[in-house]
C-alpha cells in the first residue's frame, strides 16, 4: 500500500474567477482534490503539470478546463514536474527533426525554383487579360524600335505576299496566333531575324525575308513564331526571368509590373533567346501548322538550311563557291576547308537550339 502524498493548493473551476482552497492526495495513479464542497477524483493521466516558472506557483490544468496552482516545492514531493524546456533545449533534443526540416527547406526551395516558378508562369500567361498582353506587345515593339528595328524598305508587293501567307497561317491557329499580326522591319544589327512579342505581334526582318528564296519558307519561320504566341513563351519568359515580376503579379494583381518587364524583354530575348523546351514546342506547333495549311514541316528545315548557309557566308564575308565556274579559272590556293561554324552573333540562329537537331526533327516530322 502507497501512502498517499498531499500538498495545497488554489483551485479554480475555468468557468468562474472564484478561487477555492483545496487539498490534493495524490495515491498510485488517483489523485483526489477535495476542499469546501467539492470532491474531484481523477488519474494522475488526466493531469497535465506545467514546468516551473521561475518562482510563480505551479500550474496544473485539469480536464474540463479546471486548474489547480500550487507551491512548486510542495507538488514536487507528490507528483513529477516536467523540465523546463527552452528553445535551445528544444532543438538540442529534436536535432533530427531540424535537420530533417532544414533538408525539407533546401529541397522545396529547389522544387519552387525549378518547377514552381516556371508552373506558376505558366498559370499566370494563362490568364493575364488580353489587354494585359497587348500593352506589353505595344510597349515592347516601341522599345525595339527605338534602340534596335527601323522602318522596312520591303517592296509593298513582297509586303503583301508574306502578309498573305501570315493571314493563312493565323487562320488556321487557335488560340494567341489566331489575332495575331505581322510587322515588317529592317533588322539593324539584329539582321535576318524574326520574333514574337506576347499579345500577338509577330515582327519579321527585312534581311530574312530577302534571305528566303520564298515566301514558303518564310511560312516555315512564321508558324514557328506563331508557336511561340499560341503557348504565351513570351510572357511566361518574362515571368520566369523576373521573380520580382511574377511576385508582384501574383501577390498584388500587379500586372502594370510586367509592362515595364517587356520594354526589356527583347533585349533578354535576343541575347539568350527562350528555353530550348519552349523552342521544341514552337518548332513541333509549326509542324503541325505548316501541316494544316496544306504544307510539309520539310519547309521549316529547307528554312533553316537557308538561314544557316546564308549566316555562314556572311560571317565569313565571302559568297559560297560557284559551282559553274569557268573550268579553266584554276584556283591560286586550294580552297579552304569551311568552318564548322561562324555566324554572326545576333542572328536568328544565335538564339536558337542547334540547327542540325531542328532539321533532323522536321525531317522527322515530315515523314
Ligand atoms: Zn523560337
Amino acid at each position: 500500500v502507497t501512502e498517499a502524498r498531499r500538498f495545497e493548493a488554489e483551485y479554480y473551476d475555468g468557468r468562474t474567477a472564484a478561487k477555492r482552497h483545496v487539498q490534493v492526495e495524490v495515491e498510485g495513479e488517483r489523485v483526489r482534490i477535495h476542499g469546501a464542497s467539492m470532491d474531484l477524483d481523477l488519474a494522475t493521466s488526466e493531469l497535465t503539470i506545467h514546468p516551473r516558472v521561475g518562482s510563480m506557483p505551479l500550474r496544473i490544468t485539469l480536464p474540463g478546463g479546471g486548474l489547480l496552482l500550487a507551491q512548486a516545492d510542495a507538488v514536487a514531493q507528490a507528483l513529477p514536474i516536467p523540465r523546463a524546456s527552452g528553445l535551445a533545449h528544444r532543438l538540442e533534443s529534436h536535432l533530427g527533426v531540424v535537420f530533417a526540416s532544414l533538408i525539407g527547406v533546401v529541397l522545396a526551395a529547389w522544387l519552387a525554383y525549378s518547377h514552381g516558378i516556371p508552373w506558376a508562369a505558366r498559370a499566370i500567361a494563362f490568364n493575364l487579360p488580353a489587354s494585359i498582353e497587348s500593352d506589353i506587345a505595344t510597349e515592347g515593339l516601341k522599345a525595339m524600335d527605338r534602340y534596335v528595328l527601323k522602318p522596312s524598305e520591303l517592296t509593298a508587293g513582297r509586303k503583301a505576299s508574306v502578309t498573305r501567307v501570315f493571314a493563312g497561317l493565323s487562320d488556321k491557329a487557335e488560340g494567341a496566333g489566331r489575332d495575331a499580326r505581322l510587322e515588317f522591319r529592317d533588322g539593324n544589327w539584329i539582321g535576318a531575324n524574326a520574333f514574337a512579342l506576347p499579345g500577338g505581334v509577330v515582327v519579321l526582318t527585312d534581311q530574312l525575308a530577302v534571305m528566303m528564296p520564298d515566301d514558303e519558307m518564310v511560312a516555315a519561320v512564321l508558324a514557328h513564331e506563331l508557336g511561340h504566341l499560341q503557348y504565351r513563351h513570351g510572357t511566361r519568359h518574362i515571368l520566369q526571368d523576373s521573380f520580382a515580376g511574377l511576385l508582384s503579379v501574383a501577390l498584388f494583381g500587379d500586372a502594370s509590373a510586367l509592362t515595364s518587364l517587356a520594354v526589356a524583354m527583347p533585349t533578354t530575348l535576343l541575347h539568350n533567346g527562350y528555353s530550348r523546351d519552349f523552342e521544341r514546342e514552337a518548332d513541333q506547333y509549326s509542324y503541325a501548322l505548316l501541316r494544316a495549311t496544306g504544307r510539309s514541316p520539310r519547309l521549316m528545315a529547307a528554312a533553316l538550311a537557308e538561314l544557316e548557309r546564308s549566316s555562314v557566308n556572311n560571317a565569313e564575308g565571302c559568297p559560297a563557291p560557284k559551282s559553274d565556274a569557268p573550268a579553266d579559272a584554276a584556283p591560286e590556293t586550294p580552297p579552304k576547308p569551311r568552318k564548322p561554324r561562324a555566324r554572326s552573333d545576333m542572328g536568328y540562329l544565335s538564339t536558337h537550339p542547334d540547327t542540325g537537331d531542328r532539321i533532323r526533327a522536321a525531317e522527322e516530322a515530315a515523314r
